[in-house]
C-alpha cells in the first residue's frame, strides 16, 4: 500500500458524513497504519512502507462495508444513552416485614386509655419463620414491665410446655391478641382480662403478624385468647378445648391455619390435677403430630402416671 492510496482512502473516509464515517468497517491492519502514517509523510509523495499483517491483498473501497464495531477515530457520543440498570429490589423477608410492623404497633394510640398506662407495647416474640405460633390474651403486670409476652409464673409454665415438646421459645413465635396491658384502676394490683372491643380494636395487628410468620398451626391459649382471635363473644372450653378450628387467612397457599384451643398455663397453675396437665399435654401432642414432629414413648406417656 503506498502514499497514494492511504490518501485516497483518507478523503474516501473525511468525505462521508460523520456517522456515516464512524460505521465504516476497514481491516484493522489497514485502519493501523492509517493512523501511524504520519502527516507530512502523507502529504508528501514518498512511498512508505505499511504492514498490512493479517489482511489479504489491497483494501478495496467497494468492499466496505458499514458496521459498528471497528472505529478509526474517536467514539461516538450521540447514540441514545441506555436506560439505568436498577435491578428489582427483593422482597422483604418475614423478619423484615416483622420489624416494619412492629415499629408501626410500638407506637399505636388506637386505645388511648391504654396508652396512659401502658409501660411497653408487648408485641410479640419468636422465630419469624416459626411454623407454630402460641397466642395469649394479653400482657400482665410482668410482660407489661418486661415488653415480652409470657414472662410471668403462666410464662414460665408454658415455656416448660414448649421445651417438652423439644421445642424452644426461640424456635416458636409467641404473642397477645391484645398488645397493651389492661389498664386497671389506681392503685389497684393484678390483671384484668381485656375487653372484647379492645381486643377487636387489636386484632389487626395479630392477623398482621401471623400473615407475614405464616404458621404451620396457632395454639391459642385460653377461652379469652380463642374469643379474640375468632371474634366471638364466649365459647365453653369444656367444648373446644382439644379441637381444631380453621382460622380463615390469604396466606400464600394455605387459605386459613388451623388453631388448636387449649387452656391458658394460668389455667393450670390454679388446677395441677394429672388430668388437668395431660388435657394439654393431649393438646401439644396433637399439634406435634400435624407439625409431622417425632414424639418418642417418653413424650407420649407424660401425665399419664404421678410423677411424669
Ligand atoms: S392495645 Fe393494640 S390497638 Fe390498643 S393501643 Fe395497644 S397496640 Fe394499639
Amino acid at each position: 500500500m503506498n502514499t497514494g492510496d492511504l490518501r485516497a482512502l483518507l478523503t474516501a473516509l473525511t468525505s462521508l458524513p460523520e456517522r456515516r464515517r464512524r460505521e465504516v468497517r476497514i481491516p484493522l491492519a489497514v485502519a493501523t497504519a492509517v493512523m501511524s502514517v504520519k502527516e507530512d509523510v502523507l502529504s508528501s509523495n514518498r512511498p512508505v512502507n505499511v504492514s498490512l499483517a493479517g489482511c489479504s491483498g489491497a483494501p478495496q473501497l467497494t468492499k466496505w462495508q458499514p458496521t459498528s464495531d471497528v472505529v478509526p477515530d474517536s467514539f461516538p457520543t450521540d447514540y441514545p444513552k441506555p436506560p439505568p440498570h436498577n435491578p428489582p429490589k427483593p422482597a422483604p423477608n418475614r423478619a423484615e416485614r416483622l420489624y416494619s410492623l412492629r415499629q408501626r404497633v410500638l407506637t399505636c394510640t388506637t386505645c388511648p386509655h391504654l396508652v396512659a398506662t401502658r409501660n411497653n407495647v408487648v408485641f410479640g416474640v419468636g422465630n419469624p419463620e416459626a411454623e407454630l405460633m402460641f397466642v395469649g390474651e394479653a400482657p400482665g403486670a410482668d410482660e407489661d414491665i418486661q415488653g415480652e409476652p409470657f414472662v410471668g409464673a403462666a410464662g414460665k409454665l408454658l415455656t416448660k410446655i414448649i421445651e417438652a415438646m423439644a421445642l424452644n421459645r426461640e424456635k416458636v413465635y409467641i404473642a397477645n391478641v391484645l398488645k397493651c396491658r389492661p389498664d386497671m384502676p389506681p392503685g389497684s394490683s393484678g390483671n384484668r382480662p381485656p375487653r372484647r372491643d379492645e381486643m377487636a380494636s387489636c386484632l389487626p395487628h395479630l392477623l398482621e403478624q401471623i400473615r407475614i410468620i405464616a404458621p404451620k398451626c396457632i395454639v391459642a391459649l385460653g377461652s379469652t385468647a380463642v374469643c379474640g382471635l375468632f371474634g366471638l363473644s364466649e365459647i365453653k372450653m369444656s367444648v373446644a378445648r382439644g379441637k381444631w378450628k380453621l382460622l380463615d387467612l390469604d396466606i400464600g397457599d394455605q387459605g386459613s391455619v388451623p388453631v388448636m384451643v387449649t387452656y391458658h398455663p394460668a389455667y393450670l397453675l390454679r388446677n395441677q390435677t394429672l388430668s388437668e396437665k395431660r388435657k394439654v399435654w393431649d393438646d401439644m401432642l396433637a399439634v406435634l403430630n400435624h407439625l409431622g414432629h417425632p414424639i418418642t414413648e417418653r413424650q407420649r406417656s407424660f401425665f399419664l402416671s404421678p410423677g411424669r
